[in-house]
Formats: structure tokens, sequence, C-alpha cells
């Protein structure tokens, strides 16, 4: 059971879906779910869309629900949260769910990534309409640009991604994300891993350092 947090930007939902298939797990993207959400036009979708769109965080009652059906599914499940925690009430109600079924984290990894590369990175950012993979036109690129090296279909942005939006999702991270690493250092579990770089970089670093953990 590990965790990967890091600001906007940093490839978090991209390393995940690539650690996930390389580690045998399940991953379980809250960014993800909650979208999936909106386009659904659920009742929970029409609660969060607003917060969404305003970079800021979706209430912790209603993340909790959606963590706790999940969990409740997935009991007997290997999980990487990706997006979840994003602040301390939210790591500690995972905390608690978790030993309720005798279970823990074992490793929470931040992906660190100085303000300017995030803003550079967020602005070139896209993901296909179709099957919703990531692309970065940075450090990501598809094959054919606008067009998913996957399925073919059309690669979109994400309304969040505005650099009005992006500065408050920062400012949100930094707020209330970031703090997580002292969290996590006390428990002995915290790993930091540069997102400096390509995805492939990226993804060899964090490898390292899963491994030797669990050497
Ligand atoms: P992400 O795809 O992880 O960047 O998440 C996109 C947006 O979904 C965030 O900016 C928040 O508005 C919301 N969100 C995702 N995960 C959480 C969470 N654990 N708690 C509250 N809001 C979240």
């Amino acid at each position: 059971m590990f965790l990967i947090f890091g600001p906007p930007g940093a490839g978090k939902g991209t390393q995940a879906e690539i650690l996930a298939q390389k580690y045998n797990l399940k991953k379980f993207s809250m960014g993800d779910v909650l979208r999936e959400e909106i386009s659904a036009g659920s009742s929970i979708g029409r609660m969060v869309e607003e917060h969404i769109k305003n970079g800021a965080l979706v209430p912790d009652e209603l993340i909790f629900e959606i963590v706790e059906d999940f969990l409740l599914a997935n009991l007997n499940t290997d999980i990487l949260f990706d997006g979840f925690p994003r602040n301390l009430n939210q790591a500690l109600e995972l905390e608690r769910i978790l030993a309720q079924h005798n279970l823990k984290l074992s490793l929470a990894i931040e992906l660190s990534l100085p303000e300017d590369e995030i803003i550079r990175r967020l602005s070139g950012r896209t993901y296909c309409s179709v099957c919703g993979t990531l692309y970065n036109e940075i450090t990501n690129p598809p094959q054919k640009t606008g067009v998913c090296d996957r399925c073919g279909g059309k690669l979109l942005k994400r309304p969040d991604d505005d650099v009005a939006v992006i500065r408050n999702r920062l400012k949100v991270y930094n707020e209330e994300t970031r703090p997580l690493a002292e969290y996590y250092k006390s428990l002995g579990i915290h790993r930091m891993v540069s997102a400096m770089g390509d995805k492939d970089l990226v993804f060899k670093r964090i490898v390292e350092v899963i491994d030797g953990c669990f050497k």
C-alpha cells in the first residue's frame, strides 16, 4: 500500500499509471474519480464541479465517502493512492480506515518540482478525450500533436490548467498538501524524488526508491 503526492504538473498521474503496472498495484486516482463523476453528471459530480473548476479542494466528507467505498470494494488488493490524501485531515482518516482493516501504508513518495517548471509544464499538459491517457508537450509528447498514441482520440486541455486556476492549485498545494511531507517523515515512510526530467527518468528514480525500500 503506498501513495504518491506532489504539486500539480509533477507527473503524479502518469507515474502512478506506470508504477501500478510495474508493481501490480490497483491505482486509485482521486482526480480521475472526481472527473468521471462530473462527466457522468452524478450528484457527487455536481457537488464537486465548482471546487475543481476553481482549483480548490473538494470537502473532506465527500472525499471520505468515495475512499471508503473504494476501499471496501478492494480490501484484499495492494493499492497505489494518487492524489489522496491531500491534507492532514485526509491523511489521518486514511490511517484510521486502513487500521480498521489491519492495513497500513508502507511508503509515501513526494514528487518535487520548482514552481517555474510547474507552470511551464502545466501549460503543455493534455489528455485523451476518449481513453484518458495523459500527455505533456514538454515531458511526454504524443507522436502526433493533438492525437492520442494509444487510441487516436483527440487530445484536450484540462479546464483547471488555466493560469489563474493553476496559481490557486499551487497555493492550495503549498498550504494544505505539502505539510504531508512532515507527517510522513514522522512515520518514517516519506521519500522525496525529483520530478525534473522526462517521464522515463522520473520513473527510474522512483523505481530505485521503491526497490531500495523493499529489498
Ligand atoms: P488531480 O487530478 O489530482 O490534479 O486533482 C484535480 C482536482 O480534483 C484538484 O485540484 C481538487 O480540486 C480535486 N481533488 C483531487 N483529489 C482531491 C482530494 N484528495 N481532496 C480534495 N480535492 C481533491
